[in-house]
């Protein structure tokens, strides 16, 4: 039997820590019994509806080829139900196995240099604004890392833009401006150590379920109180001590109120704000102005005034809160307000960066942190500096020997596709990720992709975006490639291979550098290893940097190939000459903005972009499963997984559905201003009236309906760019 191979989970944020077998002999882990203290029975009832076999498939339990790592800090041994059933997704049979172009095989040489021709020739006849790159959450920091290189210091352009625009956008935007930098300031213990957990457009129980087991052990350790802040009814809200079933768009009315609330009972923290923080006066006044009594919020909130009421005074009076947010606040095209509105409450009290206390935003996918930190958004440069700061250009230009640095922000990924279907962009390379899916107003995104002179495309399955590309390389995926990943609460850990990759699939990173180098830019792009990729990006987050930014892994820099090898999970900062990990943020200042003191931001409410009217009188909200991956992919390949919801759904409010002759199980159309689609009916009183929902993941390969992403507008985020993937007006039709 050969050693375990420690590798981490490629779903969520939560960044579990996972045990793998090479040769596939089996992991033995604690007896059941052990394993009652880590899953109590309190959260039995936090997992709605779950059966005994469900509640099996989300802990450790038996013997199996993969299972949870004891040793890591994120989960202590735990996975959920999509991380315990990876050793199903390992089958080979449907993988992209060669190199294609137009679709015809072709060696790794031939499309490489295809692609390094058509990039250079697109360049040379219109700039270097016209190519483009697509990248994900699932890269690895180290693939990433030389995208963002190519394309911001050599090709020249910041059209680079990531799935993570879809996720976590309006989080890095509120950040910035609230601490000057993209940190989250705390770490997973808070969730353990709070005695309030608000949770805010998060269904932490199926979409970061070992989160939510570790919140779950603490209540009945301690008896943390839950407050849930979503319109639905979720698993997360079932178990709750108040639900606030809240409008869409009502959370910057809500958190306004409450820093009102929080004024008018004493519990700012005067002194705090006055060392620490600026801005208090202004939000107080806008925040007045927006929700100027309660019967005011409860109005735009759709909340009763007593359930309101009760979320204010148990926050005034809990230092250790902790507020988690996630897709529900930032998917919004008012996301940015809504995770300043949170900031707001916690700088006013002082609750940052202390034990239980500060507010959290959890990542959806498993490198969106990583990502971040390389600068693999648009808008971004490289290791948290900016476009707006002539000396991070100059630094940043002198690191990399750019000979061509864009020095401006690119496109975002909604504004990337319309440049893709208006000819602005003509040729673009995606990666590990499927927008002919998962983009709103996916209809138009697949005519973008058909009118585009050139897409190329690496991924590790066919999906309905390769089908549409000239070129289809092939990736390794999970488990056949080696980097690293960051989590929510900044913890760096290891992606390790355990397996060969099949036929001739290769790393991400090795493509670009490859294609670098066949453009011209072989001296800046001659990494044989994803470990001389990783020394770089972690001195260039040092490089110059005297801590005036937070995200400095400087300490990391001169790690042999044998200690990246053996890095155990940690969490930044490390700059060099630091000691031991990075900790919590911000408790006593220490903000990276030029006076050194955090921002709160002054707020109106606004509602959704697009309102119900009489055509489209229904709103239509998306989002995740608990056994389901973005377009499934990989979690499609599991039977197991497939069990709990095998096709696509509608959920609708039991009076809804009486309303338009809709039965449980029958068929529905639903329309939009975008497309259309037929779902099956699913009758739940978990539905607010007037609200609909449908699960992100089906595509054409799984069902005749088609991806949801066709119903969905293209309403932004004005600062983030995030679109409004919770509300868009629909119609629904019996059929
Ligand atoms: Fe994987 Fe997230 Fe589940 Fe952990 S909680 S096992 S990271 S999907």
């Amino acid at each position: 039997m050969t050693d375990a191979v420690r590798t981490t989970c490629p779903y969520c944020g939560v960044g579990c820590g996972v045990l793998a077998r090479p040769d596939g002999s089996l992991v033995s882990v604690a007896a059941d019994s052990d394993l009652r203290a880590n899953w109590p029975s309190g959260h039995r009832a936090l997992v709605s509806g779950a059966t005994d076999s469900d509640l099996r498939a989300i802990r450790p339990s038996g013997h199996r080829t993969l299972t949870g790592d004891p040793a890591h800090p994120a989960n202590h041994g735990r996975l959920c139900s999509k991380g315990s059933a990876l050793a199903e997704t390992l089958d080979d049979g449907e993988r992209l196995l060669h190199p294609m172009v137009d679709g015809q095989g072709a060696s790794w040489d031939e499309a490489l240099d295809l692609v390094a021709a058509r990039f250079r020739e697109t360049i040379a006849a219109h700039g270097p604004d016209a190519v483009a790159l697509y990248v994900s959450g699932q890269c690895l920091t180290e693939d990433y890392y030389v995208a963002n290189k190519l394309m911001k210091g050599f090709i020249g352009t910041a059209n680079i833009d990531t799935n993570s625009r879809l996720c976590m956008a309006s989080s890095v935007a509120g950040h910035v401006r609230a601490f000057g930098e993209d940190v989250v300031p705390g770490v997973y213990e808070d969730l353990e150590e709070a005695d309030l957990v608000v949770l805010v457009g998060s269904n932490l129980a199926w979409c970061h379920p070992v989160l939510h087991g570790r919140i779950a052990a603490a209540r009945t350790a301690r008896g943390t109180r839950v407050v849930v802040v979503d319109p639905r009814a979720t698993a997360t809200a079932d178990g709750a001590d108040l639900h606030l079933a809240i409008a869409p768009g009502g959370d910057v009315a809500l958190f306004a109120g409450l820093l009102v609330h929080l004024d008018t009972a004493g519990a700012v923290d005067r002194g705090w704000l006055v060392a620490h923080a600026a801005g208090f006066d202004a939000a107080l006044a806008a925040a007045r102005e927006t929700a100027p009594d309660l019967a005011r919020i409860a109005a735009v909130t759709g909340l009763a005034a007593e359930d309101i009421a009760r979320f204010y005074a148990w926050f005034a009076a809990t230092p250790r809160t902790v507020t988690i947010y996630s897709q529900g606040v930032n998917q919004s095209s008012a996301g940015t307000d809504k995770v300043n509105a949170i900031i707001n409450c916690h700088l006013a009290t002082g609750r940052i960066g202390l034990p239980g206390a500060g507010p959290f935003s959890v990542t959806g996918q498993p490198n969106a942190m990583g990502g971040r930190e390389v600068g693999g958004l648009a808008n971004q440069l490289a290791a948290h500096m900016r476009f707006d700061q002539p000396e991070d250009l100059d630094r940043v230009r002198r690191f990399w020997g750019a000979p061509n640095l864009a020095e401006r922000p690119g496109l975002k990924a909604v504004d990337l596709f319309a440049a893709l279907r208006d000819g602005r962009v003509k040729a673009l390379w995606i990666i590990a990720t499927n927008p002919a899916d998962s983009m709103p107003r996916a209809g138009l995104v697949r005519e973008a992709l058909a009118a585009c002179p050139f897409v190329v495309v690496s991924d590790c399955w066919p999906t309905d975006t390769t089908e549409r590309a000239h070129v289809v390389l092939p990736a390794a995926g999970w488990g056949e490639k080696d980097g690293t990943v960051t989590n929510s609460d900044r913890r760096i850990s290891r992606q390790r291979a355990f397996r060969a990759p099949p036929g001739e699939a290769r790393p991400d990173w090795w493509m670009l550098a490859e294609v670098a180098r066949r453009m011209g830019f072989s001296e800046a792009f001659a990494w044989t290893s994803p470990a001389a990729v990783f020394r770089e990006h972690a001195a260039l987050s040092g490089f110059e940097n005297d801590g005036a930014r937070i995200f400095d892994i400087g300490a990391l820099a001169t790690l042999t190939d044998a200690a990246y090898e053996a890095l155990e999970p940690v969490r930044w900062p490390l700059p060099a000459g630091g000691s031991g990990e990075g900790g919590r943020l911000f408790a006593r200042g220490g903000f990276p903005t030029p006076d050194g003191r955090a921002r709160l931001v002054p707020l109106r409410w606004r509602p959704p972009a697009a309102r119900p009217d009489a055509e489209f009188p229904l709103l239509l909200n998306t989002g995740r499963l608990r056994d389901q991956w973005h377009t499934m992919t990989r979690t499609g390949l599991s039977p197991r997984l497939m069990a709990h919801e095998s096709a696509p759904f509608v959920a609708l409010a039991p009076g809804d559905a009486a309303r338009i002759g809709a039965a449980d199980g029958g068929l529905l159309r639903l329309t939009s201003a975008e497309g259309a689609a037929l779902l099956r009916v699913a009758i739940s009183r978990a539905q607010r009236p007037g609200e609909v929902f449908v699960p992100m993941h089906w595509t054409d390969a799984f069902s005749a309906s088609g991806p949801v992403g066709r119903l969905v507008g293209a309403a932004t985020d004005p600062v983030s760019g995030q679109p409004e993937l919770k509300a868009t007006p629909v119609r629904a039709e019996p059929v």
